[in-house]
């Protein structure tokens, strides 16, 4: 069964590629490289012992949309194409909603053209802002989002919604991911965020291998354990292994499928430094700073509800979300090559 997967050069897409293919999939990848690399391809044939089939190219390209479709016989689309920098949406609201809504619906106005009912969407805990109870259920309230890329996500779970009461023959899944963390335990693939890194795993890996002095802690005066931030980490393979789990479960089945995809355990940001030190051999640098503007004291998913369906759960702790990007990151100090 032949699957487009959009976005599927960068960080969660190429990881799920490989999962797609060890449980017998194909997938037919759609990239535009704004924050991936070709030099993915490679290190995937190296995993896989295959190729895996791509095109470089934009999801707004309706003409080339119509071409991967009357070319390949798709069944189900996964979505992770988009823009994800929360601080650059605040920058740039206009490019956010241009790629990710307006993006969406180029994608899916294809998809409808061409026969092809069933989407597997990325989208974020972002989209519950600042929950209203912890741990977060499906049905905790959504849309009270505080920046455009939280917005652009809730706005198209609303589209995508929307398109299911008017042709109820979908079959929309909405993914809420917590923190996807972690790399391929073989160390060949990873997450390479170009500039500085905006997230908490990169910058500490970053410091690890040295090529930043010192994580910043944003704020220790939380009302949580330690004071710091906490956050539902959840590693990469297992995230992968939702979506595989959607496409088996729910893919084919009509309907508005909502997951959150997280372990439904909090970790704080000194706890995470911590680990990570025990990954490394040494320790983390870092320095306790200002509160950052924006941030949450703290929030985990309650993923009963994927567990019940999905027959998913996740099955890694921080240790290996650690010493498998710690792999990653020392393999590859630089990232990926063009
Ligand atoms: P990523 O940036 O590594 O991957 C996104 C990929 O999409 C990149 O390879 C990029 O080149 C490509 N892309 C962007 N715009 C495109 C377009 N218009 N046409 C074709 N390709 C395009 O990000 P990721 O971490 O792998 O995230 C994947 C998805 O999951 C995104 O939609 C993101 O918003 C969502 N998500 C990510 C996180 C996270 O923390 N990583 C959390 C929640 C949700
Ligand atoms: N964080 C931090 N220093 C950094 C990056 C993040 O202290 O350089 C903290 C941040 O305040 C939050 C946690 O780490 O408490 C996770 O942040 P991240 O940006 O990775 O995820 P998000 O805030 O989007 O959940």
């Amino acid at each position: 069964m032949k699957v487009l997967v959009t976005g599927g050069l960068g960080y969660i897409g190429s990881h799920t590629c490989v999962q797609l293919i060890a449980a017998g999939y194909t997938p037919v990848v759609l990239d535009n490289l704004h924050n991936s690399k070709l030099g993915v391809v490679s290190h995937l044939k190296k995993i896989l012992d295959q190729d895996v089939q791509y095109y470089v190219g934009d999801i707004r390209d309706r003409q080339l949309l119509q071409s991967i479709f009357a070319e390949h016989d798709i069944k189900a689309v996964i979505h992770f194409a988009g823009l994800k920098a929360v601080g650059e949406s605040v920058e740039k609201p206009l490019e956010y909603y241009e790629n990710n809504v307006y993006g969406t619906l180029a994608l899916v106005q294809e998809m409808k053209a061409a026969g092809i009912k069933s989407i597997i969407f990325s989208s974020s805990a972002t989209v519950y802002g600042d929950p209203e109870e912890i741990p977060i259920r499906e049905t905790t309230a959504t849309g009270a989002t505080t920046n455009p890329y939280g917005r652009s996500k809730y706005m198209v779970e609303e589209c995508l919604k929307d398109l299911h009461i008017a042709d109820p023959d979908w079959s929309i899944t909405l993914l809420r991911y917590f923190n996807p963390v972690g790399s391929h335990p073989s160390g060949l693939l990873g997450e390479d965020p170009q500039g500085i890194p905006n997230n908490l795993m990169p910058f500490i890996a970053q410091v690890a291998v040295g090529r930043r002095e010192q994580l910043a802690v944003f704020g220790n005066d939380y009302p949580t354990k330690d004071g710091t931030g906490v956050r539902d980490y959840i590693h990469v393979m297992d995230l992968a292994d939702g979506h595989i789990a959607a496409l088996q479960h729910v893919s084919d089945k009509a309907g508005v499928h909502i997951y959150n995809l997280g372990t439904g355990t909090g970790t704080s940001v000194l706890e995470m430094v911590a680990a990570f030190s025990d990954a490394c051999g040494h320790p983390i640098k870092y320095q306790i700073c200002e509160r950052r503007p924006g941030d949450i004291a703290e929030c985990w998913a309650d993923p009963s509800k994927a567990k019940a369906d999905l027959k998913w759960q996740a099955q890694y702790g921080i240790a290996e979300m650690t010493a498998d990007t710690w792999r990653w990151q020392s393999n590859y100090p630089n990232g990926f090559s063009d």
